[in-house]
């Protein structure tokens, strides 16, 4: 079973994987550590990753990037209305009004949504992993931003589905950052609470958390973020400062050449990088537009000087977290920055100048998300844990192993190379391996949005029959996971939205899903409670869980001194946290009484409720007397998720994503059998020329070499752009002149060899 992380960026992915050894990110097929999150779609196939960064610049409209901008959102979110004007490919709105991508993909226009090009990306990555580890990859943990929406996060979780994945946790990304950090920190203190501040600007968007530590322990405190400020809005400035220049030096529009305008993005992000390390930068692109080769040139001044509107923003976030962390700019001990587009020395001065210390950078600024999405995999996967108590067992036995060595060796008088090795190999092992109480640590991470419940109520109100009522259940920052019931009293069928009681700092709707509740069964008392249980569950996904209905019943009871104990009290069976993470129930579940809520909410009573505790419900019965029994049926729920892929799109999704791979192993393959036959072609010919020239005839030879050269005139015409089986056919032909030469000359060689050892016996 694999142990994988992966952070999925706007620009760039990172994979990497668990070992008892440490955290290791993995290489690409190019041997790169980082993956373009890019697909490009071909007449034949698809190119993911660094083979769709490759082809993006000769087929710019069918290469798709930015995916992490379109998922999840509505066509006509105004922050994806910007985002689309500087794609190069097109988006339209689709009939549920979420965008639609169109490609040209084997001769004809696809349409696939932001999630299935997201699927395609995720299995990039999962091939990336499984081709390092040599193994299946499925369980894993993905890297989200904090300002994820409800459908974003859904979305990443289908992707992940169409991939084959399986991810046991999505985790924010500032917090896997935080992860990373704080697991290899020896010196945590053990009572007091060391605050770090995590900044990660990235290619898009800029987030904040403020983390406070304690010896195996995170607690996010606060996280904030600015969606839309980042790398790109720098190439940006770049790109329109250039773009202008160049109108009125060189009369190009580059804006009406798809083409132009992506080569100097491209030439501004360099720039820009340039420019991090530099006082000045060129820039020179040869035939841009018209056939004109463009010059330019800026100064990191004037380079800042136009980006000033965008360094104004990066305060606000910094300002917001400390205030949602009830904190001073003093009580932060340090600042650690993340993210490359952090590299920008302006923005370091803004943090510097704000925190009144210098930012570090002791994390790797591009790969610490992944490896605390790996670390988080780790903590979560079972599998991994009981890896670890072999290696605990291994190293036991080699420190039993030591002593025993020595012993031995002593008698022989060698023991000091035994006893070298065993501190050597004790050395090593608490260098490179990950600490032992890994699984132990405890992530308390915060949920950025506040949700609550909202229903007809009872009370009749004029136009609407029943007053609208709304009862807030998860506060911002409330812990994750989490489950909280809200009772209700109602008889019969009714819905309950589950909405954002505040979206102000969000670009979505308020209404994320509604649960209708019902059919009841036949009501046996005259006011029963329904017990309603909502889960906010490890992703960052709330959902209505169960109803239960809760009737009292009067039973005649025979007269006993002691009260049994199921009747005095009764216990749901469920859990309150998110079982399916070993990791969840140490989290802390900060239940509040809904009683008080619920009841100006309109609704009678609330149940309380810890999160570590079974619920307990008490009957107000009495010993000796007829006793009050509470019947639970379960209610059923209906689930509908405004904008969510439907179970079976989703299948659908997954069986088009297994055609298209399909598609691209074909293709991958008849492009190897291609190769073979042209390098047969070539292999040969030297060959026959050189070392089996003495082992064929002369027609023969000539037979052969005409026939090589007619192969290799197919290729490039008629045969440039054949199927897997026909080339695997061209080859056996081939082979069935050639091979008979190649036996003469290897049992030649053999005999030789048999020759030679004789003589040298002899
Ligand atoms: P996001 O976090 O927004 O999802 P991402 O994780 O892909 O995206 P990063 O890889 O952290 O983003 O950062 C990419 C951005 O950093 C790009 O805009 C890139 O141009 C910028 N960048 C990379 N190196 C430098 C540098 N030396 N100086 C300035 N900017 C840089
Ligand atoms: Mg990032």
């Amino acid at each position: 079973m694999s142990v994988v992380g992966f952070d999925f960026g706007n620009e760039s992915c990172i994979v990497a994987v668990a070992r008892q050894r440490g955290i290791d990110v993995v290489l690409n097929d190019e041997s790169k550590r980082e993956t373009p999150a890019i697909v490009c779609f071909g007449e034949k196939q698809r190119f993911i990753g660094t083979a769709g960064a490759a082809s993006s610049m000769m087929n710019p409209k069918n290469s798709i990037s930015q995916i992490k901008r379109l998922i999840g959102r509505h066509f006509s979110d105004p922050e994806l209305q910007r985002d689309i004007k500087s794609l190069p490919f097109n988006v339209t709105e689709g009939p549920d009004g979420y965008p639609l991508i169109h490609a040209r993909y084997l001769g004809e226009m696809r349409t696939f949504t932001p999630t299935q090009v997201l699927g395609m990306v995720f299995s990039n990555l999962k091939s990336i992993a499984e081709q390092n580890l040599k193994a299946a990859v499925v369980d894993c943990c993905i890297g989200i931003p904090v300002y994820f929406t409800e459908l974003q996060r859904r979305a990443v979780l289908d992707a992940a589905t169409i991939a084959g994945l399986h991810p046991l946790r999505l985790i924010h990304e500032t917090t896997a950052t935080a992860l990373a950090y704080g697991i290899y920190k020896t010196d945590l203190p053990e009572n007091d609470q060391l605050n770090v501040a995590f900044v990660d600007i990235g290619h898009a968007s800029m987030q904040v958390c403020i983390a406070g530590f304690k010896k195996g322990q995170l607690k996010i405190l606060a996280h904030s973020f600015d969606r839309s400020l980042g790398g790109r809005d720098f190439d940006e400035v770049l790109f329109h400062h250039f773009s202008a220049k160049f109108k009125e030096e060189y009369k190009i529009d580059v804006s009406q050449n798809a083409r132009a305008c992506l080569r100097l993005r491209a030439a501004c992000e360099k720039l820009k990088k340039v420019l991090s390390a530099n006082p000045e930068a060129p820039l020179n692109i040869e035939c841009l537009m018209d056939e004109k080769d463009v010059r330019g040139f800026i100064k990191r001044e004037e380079f800042e000087q136009i980006s000033a509107p965008i360094l104004q923003h990066v305060k606000a976030p910094l300002e917001k977290a400390l205030a949602d962390a009830g904190l001073a700019v003093g009580d932060v001990h340090m600042v650690e920055v993340v993210g490359s587009a952090s590299r920008i020395p302006s923005i370091l001065k803004i943090l510097t100048d704000f925190f009144g210390k210098e930012p570090r950078r002791t994390m790797n600024a591009s790969e610490c998300v992944g490896r605390g999405c790996a670390l988080q995999c780790a903590i979560l996967s079972p599998t991994f844990k009981v890896r670890e108590f072999q290696v605990i067992f291994a190293t036991c036995y080699y420190l039993l192993l030591g002593p025993l060595l020595h012993f031995i060796f002593s008698i022989v008088d060698a023991a000091c190379p035994t006893v070298i090795f065993c501190v050597l190999l004790l050395f090593l092992y608490s260098k490179h391996s990950l600490p032992l109480n890994l699984y132990k640590w405890k992530v308390n991470e915060s949920f950025p949005f506040p949700i609550s419940l909202s229903w007809k109520g009872s009370v009749p109100d004029a136009q609407n029959g029943g007053a609208e009522q709304e009862q807030l259940v998860f506060p911002k920052g409330n812990p994750i996971p989490s489950v909280k019931a809200v009772t209700f009293h109602k008889t019969s069928t009714f819905s309950v939205d589950v909405q954002y009681s505040d979206v102000s700092d969000l670009q979505a709707p308020a209404k994320i899903s509604t649960y209708t509740i019902g059919p009841f069964p036949t009501l046996r008392s005259e006011k029963p409670k329904l017990k309603v249980k909502v889960r906010l569950n490890l992703h960052g996904i709330v959902s209505v869980d169960s109803a239960t209905l809760m009737e009292e019943e009067e039973v005649e009871v025979p007269v006993s001194k002691e009260p049994a104990k199921e009747d005095a009290k009764m216990e749901t069976d469920e859990k309150p946290n998110d079982t399916s993470a070993p990791g969840a129930n140490e989290t802390d579940v900060n239940m509040q009484d809904a009683k008080g809520a619920a009841e100006a909410a309109g609704v009678e009573n609330g149940v309380p409720q810890s999160g570590d505790k079974p619920v307990q419900m008490e009957t107000d019965t009495k010993v000796e007397a007829p006793k009050k029994k509470v019947k639970k049926t379960n209610v059923p729920v209906a689930e509908l998720v405004y904008g969510a892929m439907l179970s079976g799109d989703l299948q659908k999704a997954v069986e088009k994503e297994f055609e298209m791979a399909l598609q691209d192993r074909v293709m991958e393959e008849t492009k190897d059998k291609k190769n073979a036959v042209e390098a047969y072609v070539y292999d040969m010919r030297n060959k026959l020329c050189d070392k089996y020239h003495d082992f064929v005839t002369s027609s023969d030879k000539e037979e052969l070499m005409a026939k090589l050269q007619e192969t290799e005139d197919w290729l490039y015409e008629d045969g440039e752009d054949e199927t897997k089986g026909v080339y695997i056919a061209k080859l056996e032909e081939l082979k069935k002149q050639g091979d008979p030469i190649e036996e003469r000359y290897k049992e030649y060689s053999e005999r030789g060899t048999i020759v030679d050892q004789l003589a040298y016996c002899i």
